[in-house]
């Protein structure tokens, strides 16, 4: 029953979208994850390929730090959903010493490495770039990971993360380990948020070892959010070894 619930919503929202797709055309907003034009994003959604703000933020930060400009790239991305799967197959290029690995906690669709990001059994210096985006706020031992993911970038190499601000404008990150799991929606504000990311999250990486640059969307021309379909809530770091 769940499964013909699954594929009778995607079945409407890929209809719904391929109509709005038609109503809204025009030239006035631009989806960087599919380079779909229209006039606008319908409830924040972009009718052609269905990503959020949060999502077309990684390829707006892709483009706005030049990630894509390397002849061959050994990406290492973490937690991928599908939209982005497809979006760096086609922005990278994998060819002639490239590599595409995608990891995940579980095995899942197109999941290469099944491992945990806090133990990986990866061997050091291993990849150019990492894309991880809106999952270090579900790992409890998350200096670990991000430790894990310094020991498997080359020197030189870039992660380009992102976590959830909540609420946007908090400044320093909350957490407290004696907090239980039936806790974590009423003062995370979700059910699998082990704490509660502020701005000042990137110092985690600096103390890892990371040089950072950063991404305020807040910060940028109204004209630039409005035309990428962005969130002012949301903030990208890249982050270099
Ligand atoms: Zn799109």
């Amino acid at each position: 029953m769940a499964s013909i619930l699954y594929y009778y919503n995607r079945f409407r929202t890929r209809l719904t979208n391929k109509i709005n797709t038609h109503i809204y055309s025009g030239n006035k907003v631009h989806c960087e994850m599919c380079e779909w034009h229209g006039s606008k994003f319908p409830k924040g959604r972009c009718p052609n390929c269905n990503s959020l703000p949060r999502t077309r933020l990684i390829a707006f930060a892709v483009n706005h730090f030049k990630l894509n400009q390397q002849q061959q790239v050994r990406l290492l991305h973490i937690a991928p959903n599908r939209a982005e799967m497809k979006y760096m197959s086609e922005t990278f290029n994998f060819n002639n010493g490239g590599q595409y690995d995608r990891l995940d906690i579980l095995p899942k669709y197109k999941i290469n490495i099944v491992q945990d990001l806090t133990k990986l059994q990866i061997e050091d210096e291993q990849y150019d770039l990492i894309i991880i985006w809106h999952v270090l706020e579900h790992i409890p031992n998350d200096y670990k990971a991000i430790s894990e993911m310094y020991r498997v970038l080359r020197p030189g190499g870039k992660a380009l993360v992102s976590v959830p601000i909540v609420p946007f404008d908090r400044e320093i990150t909350y957490e407290d380990d004696t907090i239980p799991k039936e806790k974590y929606k009423e003062i995370h504000s979700h059910p699998d948020h082990c704490r509660s990311c502020g701005l000042d999250y990137y110092k985690r990486f600096e103390t890892i070892g990371f040089n950072t640059e950063e991404i305020k969307v807040i910060a940028l021309p109204p004209q630039t959010i409005n035309k990428y379909g962005l969130s002012e809530k949301h903030v990208a770091w890249l982050f270099a070894k």
